[in-house]
Order: C-alpha cells, then sequence, then structure tokens
C-alpha cells in the first residue's frame, strides 16, 4: 500500500481538481425566517435584508430581520425552555450536543460550500478547518455535559439562564460552535445572533438543532444588523452576553450592561505579533508568516498582522517571502486551490483600502504581487508594508485584511517591548530553535494565545481569550466552561 493512499482517498472524495466545488446538492431556500421556540416563523414587522455572495455581489437569499419585537419572543421561549434544559441529566444534554456534532459531519460538505459562497473564504479552508473544527467543538462540550463536577471540584455550579450570543462573520459556524457548546453543557437556554453579512450556517444549524429534537426554546437564532444584536444586548430578562466582534462595539456592550446584573465575556480585535529569531527554520517561518496573516484573508482576530524580524536575517526572510507571496492564487472561494478568497463585504474592503492608503500616506513601502482580480466581488491582493514603525496606524490599529507589516528588531527585550505595545493582547508567534527563548517569551508577551513555531492552530481542547483591549473570558477548553456557571 502506498504510503499516501488514505489521504489520497480522501481527496478523492472531495474532487481536488482545479474546478470549483460543486454547488449540486446545496439546499439553499431563497428566503429564511427566525428559528425561535422551536420553530421557523416570520418576523413580526415582515422585513427581510439580501445576503450577498461577496465573490461575485449576487444576492443568496432573503434573511429575517428581527425587531426588539422578536428578540423578545426569542427570549420568552430561551426563559420558558430554561428550567426544563437546566433541570435535564448533564447525560441527556450531551446526548443532544453530540446528536449536533454529527448531523454537522454528515452535512459538512453542505455546511463548507454554504461558508464560503455567503463569507468568501477558500472552499479548502471551509473544508478543512471552519467546519470540522466546529462538529469538534460540540463533541468536546457534549463530553463535559455530564462530568461538570470534576471541572469544578468542591462547588456545584449552576447555570446563569437565558444568554444572549453575538457573533462575527469571519468564522460563522465555528464562533456558534463555540458560543453554543459550552452554554448548551452547562444548562443555559440561548438566544444567538449571527453576522449580518454571514447568516447562512447558523440558520442551517438551526435545522440540525431542529432535526436533533433538541427542546423548543432552548435555541432560538434571531438575525439581522448591529440593532438585532443592541436589542439582545438590552433586553432586561437576559442573564449574560456574550459577544465575539469588535473593540468598538465590545466597548458599547459593557457600557449598555454597566449598572445591571447581567454578566458579560467579550472577545475582540487583536494585532497579534509574529516574531522571527534569526536561529529559526527560515523557509518554516516564511510558511508560518504566509499562514498567519492571509489565512481567511486576514479576517482572524488572531491574525499574525505584525511581523518582527531579527536584522541578521531580514533581508532573507523578506526575499523568500515576497517570492512565495508571488505563488498565491486569490480568487474563487470556491476553487480548490484557492489561497486567499473574496473580502467579506464592500464595507470591509473599503476598510482596507482605506489603511493600505493611510500605510502609504505614513511612507511605508508597500509590495503587492501582480494578480489579476476578479471583476465583480471584493478582492484585496496580499499586501506587505515595509518601512514603517511602531507609531504608525497600519502598525496600531487592527486592519482585519491581507496587510501585513514588517519591522526588524536586534534584541530581545527590544522585540518584546514593540510586540506589546499596542491596545491589543490576543496573539503572539514565536519562531526560533532555541526552547529556553520561547518560555521567556510566553513569560513576557502580553497575548492570551502564543504559538511556538506555528501559528493559527486550534483545537477545542485549548482556551483562547485576549488581554487589554483584546476582551475578556475564555473560549474552548475547560476555561470555557466558566462564563456559563455560577456558584451558590
Ligand atoms: P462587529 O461589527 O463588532 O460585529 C460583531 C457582531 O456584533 C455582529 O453580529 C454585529 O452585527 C453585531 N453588532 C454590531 N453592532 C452592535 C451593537 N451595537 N450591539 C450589539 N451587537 C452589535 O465586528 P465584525 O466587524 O463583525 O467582526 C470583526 C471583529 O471581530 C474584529 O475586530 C475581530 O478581531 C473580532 N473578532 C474577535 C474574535 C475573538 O475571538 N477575539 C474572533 C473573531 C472576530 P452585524 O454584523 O450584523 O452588524
Ligand atoms: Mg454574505
Amino acid at each position: 500500500m502506498k504510503k499516501n493512499e488514505n489521504k489520497d482517498m480522501f481527496k478523492a472524495a472531495w474532487n481536488y481538481a482545479a474546478a470549483p466545488e460543486s454547488t449540486d446538492h446545496i439546499n439553499l431556500q431563497k428566503q429564511y425566517d427566525l428559528y425561535i421556540d422551536g420553530k421557523f416563523i416570520k418576523p413580526v414587522k415582515g422585513k427581510y435584508f439580501d445576503t450577498i455572495n461577496p465573490s461575485n455581489d449576487k444576492k443568496i437569499a432573503s434573511v429575517a430581520e428581527a425587531t426588539a419585537e422578536d428578540v423578545d419572543l426569542a427570549v420568552k421561549a430561551a426563559r420558558k425552555a430554561f428550567k426544563g434544559w437546566a433541570n435535564l441529566s448533564g447525560k441527556d444534554r450531551g446526548k443532544y450536543i453530540f446528536r449536533i456534532a454529527r448531523l454537522i459531519q454528515e452535512r459538512a460538505r453542505e455546511f463548507a460550500v454554504i461558508e464560503s459562497l455567503d463569507g468568501g473564504k477558500p472552499i479548502r479552508e471551509s473544508r478543512d478547518i471552519d467546519i470540522p473544527l466546529a462538529a469538534n467543538h460540540f463533541f468536546y462540550y457534549a463530553g463535559w455535559a455530564d462530568k461538570l463536577e470534576y471541572a469544578f471540584p468542591n462547588r456545584k455550579p449552576k447555570p446563569l439562564g437565558v444568554v444572549g450570543q453575538i457573533i462575527p462573520w469571519n468564522f460563522p459556524l465555528l464562533m456558534a460552535a463555540w458560543k453554543l457548546a459550552p452554554a448548551l453543557a452547562t444548562g443555559n437556554t440561548i438566544v444567538l445572533k449571527p453576522a449580518e453579512s454571514t447568516p447562512l450556517t447558523a440558520l442551517k444549524l438551526a435545522e440540525i438543532i431542529n432535526d436533533c429534537g433538541l427542546p423548543k426554546g432552548v435555541v432560538n437564532i434571531v438575525t439581522g444588523a448591529g440593532e438585532t444584536g443592541a436589542n439582545i444586548v438590552n433586553h432586561p430578562d437576559i442573564n449574560k452576553i456574550a459577544f465575539t466582534g469588535s473593540t468598538g462595539v465590545g466597548k458599547y456592550i459593557a457600557k449598555a450592561i454597566a449598572g445591571t446584573d447581567k454578566k458579560v465575556t467579550l472577545e475582540l480585535g487583536g494585532k497579534g505579533a509574529n516574531i522571527i529569531f534569526e536561529d529559526a527554520a527560515i523557509d518554516q517561518a516564511v510558511e508560518g508568516i504566509v499562514n498567519a496573516i492571509f489565512f481567511n484573508q486576514g479576517h482572524v482576530c488572531c491574525a499574525g498582522s505584525r511581523l518582527f524580524v531579527q536584522e541578521s536575517v531580514a533581508g532573507l526572510v523578506i526575499q523568500k517571502l515576497k517570492a512565495r507571496m508571488e505563488t498565491l492564487i486569490v480568487g474563487d472561494p470556491l476553487d480548490k486551490n484557492t489561497d486567499i478568497g473574496a473580502i467579506n463585504s464592500k464595507k470591509q474592503l473599503q476598510t482596507i483600502q482605506n489603511y493600505i492608503k493611510i500605510g502609504l500616506s505614513e511612507g511605508g513601502e508597500i509590495y503587492q504581487p501582480e494578480c489579476s482580480l476578479p471583476k465583480e466581488g471584493n478582492w484585496c491582493a496580499p499586501t506587505l508594508f515595509l518601512n514603517v514603525s511602531q507609531s504608525h496606524k497600519i502598525v496600531q490599529e487592527e486592519i482585519f485584511g491581507p496587510v501585513l507589516t514588517v519591522q526588524t528588531f536586534r534584541t530581545i527585550n527590544e522585540v518584546i517591548e514593540k510586540a506589546n505595545n499596542t491596545p491589543y493582547g490576543l496573539s503572539a508567534g514565536v519562531w526560533t530553535q532555541n526552547g529556553a527563548k520561547i518560555f521567556h517569551l510566553t513569560q513576557r508577551l502580553e497575548a492570551g494565545v502564543i504559538w511556538a513555531n506555528t501559528f493559527n492552530k486550534f483545537d477545542a481542547t485549548s482556551p483562547f481569550g485576549g488581554y487589554k483591549e483584546s476582551g475578556f473570558g475564555r473560549e474552548g477548553g475547560l476555561q470555557g466552561l466558566k462564563p456559563y456557571v455560577k456558584f451558590e
């Protein structure tokens, strides 16, 4: 048997040819309603919005816009369901969560294609990362549901009640899984809002939740824009808000709930430092730099968007990085060879283009490989900025696109100071063959997640979250249960 036979069989199932993944058998409706109290219902005010395919600007479907009245119905359904769900045995809650995981696996191809259609990410990423990780998250927390007494020894954890969960557009299904799975395992009921530009996989998840017979009202999914989110935040009968999104909206939420007895966790923005020492395996590091910033078009809160290279190897690393960028394929998200898909929305494209202009006006030296971008849709070539310094706006602020700033350093203390010198504290990467240096940096870098000789690796068992303006609270792992319980 050839060494890679198994891998090839897996590839065959996914049809790795240089052709777009087929949209046959992808079941999409023209119109999507709200999922409240175990039913798909029309919004009270009858309003709908379009969700767009960002790679061709075409409408995919109409989606219900939940107003305050709908949010109220969803909260009432979640409140009604709370006692029954909280009092169910952990074993039974676990069975439902496990079933959700299994059904995501069974429908993985459909989920992957819809995620790429609605949000613009390369199918390779939806297929190999987003969807399997989402299923794994449900599997992992299904396992905790009947073991909570071991998670919190000598204390009796109680669910908080009705939880409002608001998620962003960069990893739509995965962020829904990060929020729902631990909240369900601990016995809470939920009102979840996906982002306006990527509502479809959350609505597909509602179908799965419905199919697996979860008691009605335990999970309610309300679609809409920021205002729908604000209606959740301000609803008086919600016990906790779990939010992932921008630092700006996170601050608004913290202010809005101040003085109430609502609890809150915030997973916010980032400006991750990716640090390459002269003793790093350089080719491996270059791959790591590309993955750190160009994965998911750079729409990644923990992206390695600031590169720091030790001066002695800077020339070599930059030369290799430019050469590698020339090979990146920007284009159709459904094509299995695509490395960089579509920018998620017109608005986000404008934000990125604006930062590129600012970078140039501040004296940055830009590098973009030549690539012919499709005429329709939202696209941005992979971009480097050399000749930048700490005070530059593009070094300090989150761009949330495929734009990397490059700085050099001489000493370890210098790079620690520079890496920590932003308002954020979410992620960092360290590339060196010297283990002691890695341990030293893990103590000194202000970042919730630090990768060594790799980047953007996620696992349901590992906690994730930030320091400083990147927010507070952890998702994933044992630590991810804590934000959803109280002790009496
Ligand atoms: P965003 O504008 O803050 O939106 C996040 C969510 O909040 C969306 O569902 C959004 O709805 C909703 N929202 C907007 N205004 C609101 C309000 N006033 N009250 C309540 N909800 C409101 O962020 P984004 O641009 O979608 O996402 C990108 C940001 O998320 C980046 O800063 C990124 O770093 C961060 N992020 C952080 C993590 C993490 O784990 N730390 C993970 C992923 C992303 P609409 O989209 O429908 O307007
Ligand atoms: Mg869309």
